[in-house]
């Protein structure tokens, strides 16, 4: 048996270089997206957008985009509770929600739509539900990358990465949105591809 696992995976390895350069974890990272209050033609855009997404953390590219993240001139994130980059990433394939400490090597989320047209928010989510609420408002002119992007932003939220609630100099370098701009751009990049 541990012959046939070894030769199994040299035989992965070599089939597919790519994949040599990610940990497993990265392209057997699963998405438990449930939804509440959606469409079929709004979840339509979700599927899309988690498609993407799958994609995006499959690649060598993500994994190189995080490690090389540069923030006052080092390799770190702001707000990054002490952890590298490497350990980041890491905490990510992992998967490991606050609320559902469970190292699933998953996505757990319920996402919920919302309507303010009065608010220039674009979503939410808090420390003791898994769900995470996406604004209409947004969410209708939002391309898949786009949604992509807020997703993992909320989702990282739920691993315990923060930020500072203010437009500040050092926000777009905490982990929620420095990692929410690297999505939004390879999905963004995946989806003309593919069109
Ligand atoms: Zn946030």
């Amino acid at each position: 048996m541990q012959a046939f696992k070894i030769l199994f995976l040299f035989l992965t390895l070599n089939i597919s270089n790519v994949r040599a350069f990610v940990p497993v974890e990265a392209y057997t990272f699963d998405f438990n997206i449930e939804t509440s209050r959606m469409g079929p033609i709004k979840e339509e855009k979700l599927i899309k957008a988690v498609e993407l997404l799958q994609e995006v953390f499959a690649s060598p590219e993500f994994k190189r985009r995080i490690l090389l993240h540069r923030y006052n001139r080092r390799y770190q994130f702001a707000h990054n509770r002490g952890l590298s980059n490497y350990q980041i990433y890491k905490r990510i394939l992992n998967g490991v929600e606050k609320l559902y400490p469970v190292k699933n090597n998953a996505m757990d989320v319920v996402v919920e739509l919302y309507t303010n047209n009065n608010s220039i928010v674009m979503g939410y989510t808090n420390p003791f539900t898994q769900k995470i609420w996406m604004n209409t408002k947004y969410f209708n002119r939002h391309t898949p990358a786009e949604v992509a992007s807020h997703l993992t932003h909320e989702w990282l939220h739920k691993l315990g990465f923060g930020h500072e609630r203010k437009k500040s100099d050092n926000r777009k370098y905490s982990v929620p949105y420095a990692i929410g701009y690297i999505v939004k751009e390879m999905a963004r990049e995946l989806d003309e591809n593919i069109r």
